[in-house]
């Protein structure tokens, strides 16, 4: 079989070229061929060929990416795929590298590739059920059992609500910020509801919510490890990202349960409604868990939503060792969870379980056309309107690996962050910042005169060594990332011990299964290594402690 498209000019657009992109497969010898049957084969190896380590820099690569006209002549489906390996692909970044450890992106199981051709093949819409059929039900237990995770209902619950029309035990969607927003808009028409004359803040908005409720102002409160979009949610549901209040932290980077005291004290003082207090289940910075049982106590006392962000640390409940980190969360009024971080599935796959499943009913929409009373339609309380079928990744994988098979995914990363932490602290060299409640943690490199230097330190001193410390440590993670053999973030944290200045610090997130131990040990030698070519930073620190 001969590629069409590799073989006869298209000079230009026609109609019978076109229906042959429809209709005729592309053939194995083909570019894209080629490149489908090694994807299919070895994933991993195809990345590395062709993802180039050097860095080249953004400026560069935005030359490849300047002209704003539509072409007007149509290519070779093998030049646009070279053009793409040679202009985009190479250029990407290897999230599934066992040496990318900076973030919460990684590997996927080889599985989910041809699932993923699959679902967008079929090109469902689960918006609604006219356009998606089996999909929507299996959405329903793929939340189904999400809630179980979280909440332990028994059998006879799922079975009572689980396919209801009138209720649903969450939102699946395209990522944590949507579930969030989400469970937030639900709280907010849940406290904002009809009342008397009044039809409700999804009917009337906010200003007029205010003025029935007598309210001054509504609030949300979130440590200061809170993810950012919180803040989104807060600016498009009307309420305003001033009024989501930054909780304090303790030193272990959890929400500070006596400032949470103070705070909700002094917003009902003012009359300002806490429509909201979330507890954050590994904070994006640090992975710490906030003390969700207290905080749900508090929410209670207060007659607030309590949601829960577990975007990334939600994943840990499938780990009967480890799930207690998480305790509390089953009281919680909402909870986000990305299976795109910890469940190993690809991106676009977020979800908000919620604990009544009457709850969502306070976002509903309806139209005639579609979404209408009565209807099993997804569409009538999500957020977004078309959504692929990535419910399948879902279920899929946790049939394919099984709750015990996560257990032992999501008992490894915690156990290798240990690991690392060990040889970190281990090493006089280096300080480890903020020890790992899961799998993540945050270190620096500081040579051990300049630590004992530290020890005694008053505060300006502090000041400025922390100071060239910064420096040094973003000269190693941008050298080690240009370097391109591995890749740590970077992020700035508050330090108690420091007189709570804010320092940078290397981010580590050990969720791929394929990284090693030996690797942990190449990134700190890596550094060290880099942090000796310094030759600005690191003699300033030297000089400015000796002695
Ligand atoms: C990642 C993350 C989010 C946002 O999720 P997206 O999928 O990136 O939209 C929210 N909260 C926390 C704690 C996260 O880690």
């Amino acid at each position: 079989m001969t590629d069409f498209f590799d073989n006869k000019r298209p000079a230009k657009a026609s109609l019978e070229s076109l229906m042959r992109i429809f209709t005729i497969p592309e053939a194995p010898g083909s570019t894209l061929g080629r490149i489908e049957t090694e994807i299919s084969q070895n994933l991993n190896g195809f990345l590395a060929n062709h993802i180039v380590a050097e860095e080249r820099s953004l400026n560069d690569i935005e030359k490849d990416f300047a002209d704003s006209a539509i072409p007007e002549q149509p290519q070779y489906v093998s030049d646009h795929t070279h053009h793409l390996l040679e202009k985009l692909i190479a250029q990407s970044v290897h999230t599934s590298a066992p040496s990318f450890i900076g973030h919460m992106t990684s590997a996927l199981p080889y599985f989910l590739l041809p699932l993923s051709k699959l679902m967008t093949g079929l090109n469902q819409n689960l918006v609604k059920i006219e356009t998606s059929k089996a999909f929507t039900p299996l959405e329903r237990q793929v939340l189904g059992m999400m809630h179980r995770l979280v909440y332990e209902e028994q059998d006879d619950f799922y079975h009572t609500w689980m396919h209801s029309a009138q209720h649903s035990l969450g939102a699946f969607c395209s990522g944590g910020t949507i579930a969030n927003i989400t469970a937030l808009w639900v709280a907010r028409n849940n406290l904002l509801k009809a009342d008397g004359d009044f039809k409700g803040v999804a009917k009337q908005g906010i200003h007029k919510a205010l003025i029935h409720y007598g309210y001054e102002d509504v609030a949300i409160l979130v440590s200061e490890r809170g993810h950012y979009s919180l803040k989104k949610a807060a600016d498009i549901l009307g309420i305003g990202r001033d009024n989501v209040i930054a909780v304090k932290t303790d030193a272990n980077n959890r929400m500070d349960i006596d400032a949470l005291k103070t705070e909700c004290q002094r917003l009902q003082q003012q009359n300002i409604r806490i429509m909201s207090i979330v507890g954050v289940a590994g904070t994006t910075e640090t992975g710490n868990v906030d003390p969700l049982r207290e905080m749900a106590q508090i929410a209670k006392q207060y007659d607030s939503h309590f949601h829960v962000d577990a975007a990334w640390g939600g994943a840990t409940l499938l780990s009967n060792q480890y799930r207690h980190l998480l305790d509390g969360i089953e009281l919680a009024d909402s909870v986000t969870i990305d299976a795109h971080k910890q469940m190993y599935v690809p991106m676009g796959a977020g979800l908000v379980v919620f604990k009544n499943p009457a709850a969502v009913s306070s976002i509903e929409h309806h139209a005639e056309y579609i979404l209408r009373k009565g209807s099993k339609d997804l569409g009538s309380h999500t957020l977004e309107g078309s959504r692929p079928g990535m419910a399948m990744m879902v279920y899929a994988s946790l049939h394919i690996i099984s709750r015990p098979g996560y257990e032992l995914l999501i008992n490894q990363g915690i156990e290798k962050a240990r690991y690392f932490a060990d040889i970190i602290d281990q090493d006089p060299d280096f300080e480890l910042v903020t020890s790992p409640e899961l799998c993540l943690l945050t270190y620096r490199y500081v040579p051990s005169q300049v630590q004992a230097f530290l020890k005694n330190a008053n505060e300006q001193q502090t000041k400025d060594i922390n100071k060239i410390l910064d420096n040094l440590t973003k000269f190693i993670q941008k050298r080690q990332r240009e370097a391109g053999k591995s890749f740590v973030s970077r992020t700035k944290i508050k330090v108690q011990t420091y007189f709570d200045q804010k320092v940078l610090v290397f981010r580590v997130v050990l969720a791929n299964p394929l990284t090693t131990h030996e690797i942990l040990h190449e990134v700190l030698a890596e550094q060290k290594q880099l942090a000796m070519e310094s030759l600005e930073w690191l003699p300033q620190l030297l000089n400015k402690t000796s002695g």
